[in-house]
């Protein structure tokens, strides 16, 4: 059986001289482990549509739960991302969250849209590495079920004020009045003080259209806020690390 789906390469293991086992994160079916025979010969027939963070559309051939490529055709590649080694080791943790997460064989059309859009900025490189990281992470962890409630305080339905505490693990909005009421039963820790513009931006991001997604910006002070929620909201969320997140890191404290 043949089907067609659009996608794009997030993973890939060699096997032997020339072929491959390639993670394509696909509109239709989410991540598909597919097997790409001779990608690796130089000019070879699918070697361009089926490299590592390519976009492409695939005519895939299935027999029993096993993909082959049949025949793709490219229609975008981000390979310039692996120029930068700083670059490339941030596509490869958000490559790792895909893989793990999006394995539900449902329509990925508009997170895929995302993920396309995401690699374009990261190739492009006019937006800084911690913005990406920080949109990326909390549009991607809301998308795929965990959206927090950022509408109001989760007491006194209060909308804003000076200062709100964002709770990771409830995913909850506190304002402070309530907050320094409740304090006995949450707990001090994993509470992060937003002032409005750092509430203003994780609403953004959670609620806005895709295409609005990397049009805004924010201080270096408040990305560094947002940046540091972003990403213990999607860790606390999961449950998990990510090794290529911590190679990341100390790539960058490095650099
Ligand atoms: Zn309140």
């Amino acid at each position: 059986m043949l089907i067609t789906l659009n996608g794009i390469v997030v993973g890939e293991r060699v096997i032997g001289e020339n072929s491959c086992f390639l993670d394509i994160f696909t509109d239709k079916l989410g991540i598909v482990e597919v097997m790409a025979h001779g990608v690796k010969k130089i000019g070879g027939k699918n070697s361009g549509a089926a490299s590592l963070f390519s976009y492409s559309k695939f005519c895939l051939k299935k027999s029993g739960s096993k993909y082959t490529i049949n025949s793709s055709e490219p229609i975008c590649s981000f390979y310039d991302i692996c120029k930068s080694i700083e670059g490339l080791s941030l596509a490869s943790y958000f490559a790792e969250i895909i893989r793990y997460c999006a394995t539900s064989e449902e329509d990925h059309t508009e997170l895929l849209r995302f993920v396309c859009m995401t690699y374009y900025h990261l190739q492009k490189g006019k937006l800084s590495l911690q913005f990406i990281k920080a949109v990326f992470e909390f549009r991607f962890i809301t998308h795929i079920g965990f959206m927090p409630d950022l509408r109001a305080c989760k007491e006194c339905i209060c909308y804003d004020s000076d200062e709100m505490y964002f709770l990771p693990d409830e995913g909850a909005l506190y304002c402070s009045d309530c907050y320094e009421e409740c304090r006995g039963d949450i707990g001090e820790a994993n509470a992060f003080l937003l002032n409005p513009t750092v509430l203003h931006t994780l609403r953004y991001v959670a609620y806005s259209d895709i295409e609005k997604l990397y049009r805004f910006s924010v201080s270096e002070q408040n990305e560094r806020i947002f940046s540091a929620i972003a990403e213990f909201y999607l860790l606390t969320q999961l449950g998990r690390g990510f090794k290529t997140l911590d190679y990341y890191k100390n790539i960058s404290f490095n650099l």
